[in-house]
């Protein structure tokens, strides 16, 4: 530890008298502090106390390959002396839509936002114009980021107005949906669904109800949205194909903008047509942003998406299996499929710390995830860590 660098108490009690919570990101809340993150590499995360930690944390999944990424640094390298935002397209953005239209050819649309909470909205606001109604269907528990409309029902500081057009139904329930579209069908806009949704638990959903979710969306010439921010990294194209189900939107983030701000929202042409220059004024749907695409996101995304091809996906969806069996045989209770796992313990907080003094970093919700740059020999440690928590 280096004596010249302020503790992590220190930060702390530095960032409470001007950052409420002490951070910008509620989803961080470690109590009683929030320990501070001094630099990455690798799947490696060393914080300011001098504690060297495995980052299963990886920034909610988003870091696919681990901090540092050579071929992310070398797509990016020179590129902030170049200029990091221009008030002009760039070659970069064609790119990244290129790339992934090739993934997702049913999906040969694309727009690039700044987060995942802003392609949720986007994608919300392209269905409602496409279909000209306003009713959207969320699920209960799953999170599409930090707007108003689709924030947990009651949520503080949301009028209810915002969200007055969204019905929230209990999750994966083929009656309650059955019931609400035979009420309201004809005012539906999109079913908008998360097929392994972390919040309630990071259960892959049961394929007839996704099937279930589809089929009546088509038949009430509505949307389905599926949100894949967390998801897409299950395969080259995302989890929807592994289901066999086909969305007219998809929404994207985290892994996409290899370890910078992003988000991205796809669509068949028909879906996206309300964003062509060409749309009816009373259909045309406004969506800009002044960093979305910027030229660093889209060449810091494409090289992490160039990297993660199909034999890279099934290397660290066998790593996270590897890892959920051995969590399971020392008795944790453990969810998810492929590389993304979640702990589920009935006190997590204190399990949180335990795990950090183990040199662990998990979510503070309990979700993991396995990197590009990990291997057998580290799951093995990881395992013998997480032993050692256990009984700590
Ligand atoms: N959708 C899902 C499924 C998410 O997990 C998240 C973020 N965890 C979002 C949307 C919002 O993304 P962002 O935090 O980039 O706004």
């Amino acid at each position: 530890m280096d004596p010249s660098l302020p503790t992590s108490q220190a930060l702390a009690a530095r960032a409470a008298r001007h950052i409420p919570g002490s951070t910008s990101r509620s989803t961080l809340h470690t109590p009683p502090l929030a320990p501070y993150a001094l630099r990455g590499r690798g799947h490696l995360l060393e914080d300011v106390d001098g504690n060297e930690l495995i980052d299963l944390h990886a920034n909610y999944s988003s870091l696919v390959h681990g901090h540092a990424f050579p071929p992310v640094l070398a797509a990016t390298a020179g590129a902030l002396a170049e200029g990091s935002c221009f008030g002009l397209p760039t070659v970069a953005e064609i790119e990244l839509a290129e790339h992934l239209a090739s993934r997702l050819p049913a999906l040969p649309r694309w727009r690039f936002t700044s987060s995942g909470t802003e392609a949720v909205m986007a994608a919300l606001r392209v269905a409602r114009a496409h279909t000209r109604r306003n009713l959207v269907i969320r699920f209960a528990a799953s999170y599409h980021g930090t707007s108003d409309a689709l924030l947990q029902p009651h949520a503080p500081g949301v009028p209810p107005a915002a969200q007055a057009d969204v019905l929230t139904l209990p999750l994966a329930d083929p009656h309650a949906l059955r019931a609400a579209l035979a009420s309201r069908g004809d005012e539906l806009a999109a079913i908008l669904l998360d097929l392994m949704p972390n919040r309630p638990g990071l259960r892959p959903l049961d394929p007839d109800f996704a099937a279930l979710a589809r089929s009546l969306a088509s038949e009430h010439a509505a949307l389905l949205i599926l949100d894949e921010v967390i998801t897409f990294r299950l395969s080259t194209a995302g989890l929807h194909a592994l289901y066999g189900i086909q969305p007219d939107l998809i929404t994207l983030g985290k892994i996409i903008g290899g370890g910078l701000p992003c988000g991205a929202l796809a669509g068949t042409p028909e879906a996206m047509a309300a964003l062509e220059p060409s749309a009816p004024p009373q259909r045309a749907v406004h969506l800009a942003g002044t960093f979305a695409a910027n030229p660093l996101t889209m060449r810091a995304g494409l090289a992490a998406l160039r990297a993660l091809d199909a034999p890279a996906i099934a290397r660290i969806d066998a790593l996270g299996e590897r890892l959920r069996a051995g969590l399971l045989d020392l008795g944790f209770q453990v969810t998810g499929r492929g590389s993304l796992l979640k702990l589920h313990h009935p006190r997590l907080p204190q399990l949180w710390w335990r795990l950090y003094r183990q040199g662990l970093l998990v979510a503070a919700d309990g979700l993991c995830s396995i990197s590009t740059v990990m291997d057998d020999t580290l799951i093995e440690d990881i395992l013998e860590r997480f032993a050692r928590a256990r009984t700590a």
